[in-house]
């Protein structure tokens, strides 16, 4: 099938040491042959693939001394002709050549055209390329790690396992219904119930690993909630090691919420600072407490802040209170301050957000409390898409585990084939145009 050229700017805009401009399609080393002089005598038709070629790139109304690598099809990134020109890292620079490449009959490449090329022609299934963009939109370490699993179809090869055990079914099934009088050997009803149980079985598992897989790709929410004064503003500070939020000792200052994020054992945690829940006829400080709900109510852990030098009061308790059937951590902080009674709620931790006592052993108790269960080399269901589909998947399966015995075998078949073609989606088999639009556009153009 003919393939545009197309090009585009692989590296970021801006300064650098080197800018890459890439190109793709049936003939881009003919589009070379007229922009690129080999050092030397070599002429670029007799370019040795994957070998980086030095010479004058020709920027149109300039020129640039760098490097030229061809990659011949199908072994590329896209499984196309590839060439690649390194030069000099200036904006202008990247640019010029970008646009003598398009004068030269390239069209500029769209939003993740490579990776959808390298798509389509069987280079990587879908959630590869989505572990990709993990990797390069990443914010975290974890989210990092969590994308390089994706990518190196991890996820692939778990739903590739399941789509076979289901289409082995299928063809049995077919078989089934196609001779039924053949002396052949018959579903046994039994043994079908029981292969579609360790599929949903499988399905289950995966599926459930997107509770900590969303909290690796969207981070860990938390919530510091506590009576005004109770030191939420300086803790937060003291969590991030930044001055983010305003201190002040006046009660009921921090009348929004302050948003942070730092990163423990890899993971991204977003801490959302409140005002403090409290009665008052002030508008906007009841603005903030109305807020500091509607937060704890989306928080995966919520940080209960007292002041453990002073007695707990009602204001205390109505906190504690609204924050009821909450992941909750109790924090006490101001131990520099010496009282240390036994109070109740009874501390998890006692911390000083002032000296930074305990500080990093906060740190530690969140991570613990949020990631339970976390295996840092075994969590590849991060994207919400893949859940969904593996729910859809799931919900089909378990219904023809239910029906199995009760119903017609080709009725069983519908929802056997259903979870086939919604794990299909996650591979991208069965994924159709506005699925894959909606994917790439999330690349950037040049990947
Ligand atoms: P918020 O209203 O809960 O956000 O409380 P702030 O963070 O604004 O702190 C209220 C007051 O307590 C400020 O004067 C802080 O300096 C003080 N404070 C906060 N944490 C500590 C601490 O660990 N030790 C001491 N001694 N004072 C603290």
């Amino acid at each position: 099938m003919k393939s545009e050229n197309i090009a585009a700017v692989a590296t970021p805009p801006g300064k650098g040491g080197v800018a890459i401009v890439r190109l793709s399609g049936d003939s881009p080393l003919s589009v070379a042959e007229k922009m690129f002089r080999p050092a030397g005598n070599a002429a670029v038709r007799d370019f040795e693939p994957y070998r980086m070629v030095p010479g004058e790139i020709d920027g149109g109304s300039f020129r640039d001394y760098g490097l030229c690598v061809y990659f011949r099809a199908p072994h590329s990134f896209t499984g196309e002709d590839v060439v690649e020109f390194h030069c000099h890292g200036g904006a202008s620079i990247a640019r010029g050549i970008l646009r003598r490449a398009l004068g030269l009959g390239c069209r500029l490449a769209e939003r993740g055209e490579f990776t959808k090329r390298a798509f389509l022609n069987g280079k990587l299934s879908l959630a590869s390329a989505e572990g990709m963009a993990d990797m390069i939109n990443g914010e975290s370490e974890a989210e990092v790690r969590a994308g390089y699993l994706l990518y190196t179809e991890h996820l692939t090869a778990a739903v590739r396992a399941r789509q076979a055990e289901l289409t082995e079914l299928l063809a049995g099934i077919d078989a089934d219904i196609d001779f039924p009088e053949e002396d052949i050997e018959h579903t046994d009803l039994a043994d079908a119930g029981e292969r579609i149980g360790a599929i949903e079985g499988a399905l289950s598992a995966l599926a459930s690993q997107y509770r900590t897989g969303k909290k690796i790709k969207q981070g860990v929410n938390v919530v510091l909630a506590g009576r005004p004064n109770t030191g939420k503003s300086s803790l937060l500070n003291a969590l991030l090691g930044q001055d983010k939020a305003i201190v002040s000792a006046v009660a009921g200052t921090t009348r929004d919420a302050v948003e942070g994020t730092l990163e423990i054992g890899g993971v991204r945690f977003n801490l959302y600072d409140t005002a403090g829940i409290r009665s008052v006829a002030d508008e906007v400080e009841n603005f903030g407490i109305a807020r500091a709900r509607t937060l704890a109510e989306g928080a995966d852990l919520v940080l209960f802040v007292l002041d453990s030098s002073e007695p707990l009061s009602e204001e205390d308790a109505a906190v504690w209170n609204a924050l009821e059937g909450k992941k909750r951590l109790v924090v006490y902080n101001k131990t520099d301050l010496g009282a240390d009674a036994a109070l109740d709620p009874p501390a998890d931790i006692r911390v000083s957000a002032k000296t930074g006592e305990n500080i990093p052993a906060l740190r530690e108790k969140m991570l613990e409390m949020s990631m339970d269960g976390y295996v840092a080399d075994a969590q590849f269901v991060i994207e919400e898409r893949h859940y969904a589909a593996l729910r859809r998947a799931l919900a089909e399966v378990r219904r023809a585990r239910e029906l199995c015995g009760a119903v017609p075998l080709d009725l069983l078949g519908v929802h056997l084939k259903a979870a086939w073609e919604a794990l299909g989606e996650i591979t991208g088999e069965t994924a159709n145009e506005r699925i894959l639009d909606e994917i790439f556009a999330k690349f950037c153009v040049g990947k």
